[in-house]
């Protein structure tokens, strides 16, 4: 399996140790190029609006969304900003997954907080780090709401693709991404 990582700001690292422990091959995304071959992307966490600005330099704007419609991808943070439809105040990016997101959501006081978070579909809480974390506001058609956190929507996910509010490559836990990847898999089995 091979999967590509957004490589233009943010937590890149942290997502590849992630993803090479659970033994895939990782491609560092940078050009339009970079995107062909993948069976799944992740979108790190960072600063969306930078992001932007990069992606836009890179000329990847236009493949990212093209890529979207077929390419399953996992937005963390500042990648799960990338990917919804609508931004309470700003323009969206990719429009991959029908919702509307509300950026720092979680105001100055709280910051950052870490906690254990039941997630629908993994067996145990999964342990979530928030850092200046954007909230899910809605959902439309086709998007399943997955977790929340004091009933405001923290992650979700499409028949293609995941994303959360928090920062799962900042724990050992591997959970996620490990669902991240048995989503791709089942997908390609009931494909082929
Ligand atoms: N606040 C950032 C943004 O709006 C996201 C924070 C993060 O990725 N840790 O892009």
């Amino acid at each position: 399996m091979v999967i590509g990582i957004l490589d233009v700001q943010g937590a890149v690292r942290e997502h590849r140790q992630q993803l090479e422990g659970l033994g895939v091959d990782v491609v560092l995304v940078k050009q339009a190029s970079d995107l062909e071959k993948l069976d799944g992307l992740v979108l790190p966490g960072g600063e969306s609006t930078a992001m932007r600005r990069l992606i836009e330099r890179y000329e990847l704007l236009e493949p990212l969304r093209e890529k979207a419609a077929t390419l399953p991808m996992f937005g963390t943070c500042a990648g799960m900003i990338l990917l919804a439809t609508a931004i309470e105040a700003g323009q969206s990016h990719l429009n991959a997954i029908s919702m509307t997101v509300r950026r720092n959501a979680f105001g100055r006081q709280i910051d950052s907080f870490e906690g254990l978070l039941p997630v629908e579909g993994i067996e145990e809480p999964i342990e979530a780090v928030f850092i200046r974390a954007p909230l899910i506001l809605s959902v439309g058609e086709g998007t399943r709401v997955i977790a929340k956190v004091e009933e405001q929507i923290v992650a979700v996910e499409t028949s293609l693709h995941l994303a959360c509010s928090f920062h799962p490559e900042l724990t050992e836990d591997n959970r996620l991404h490990q669902y991240f990847l048995q989503k791709i898999k089942q997908r390609q089995s009931v494909r082929s």
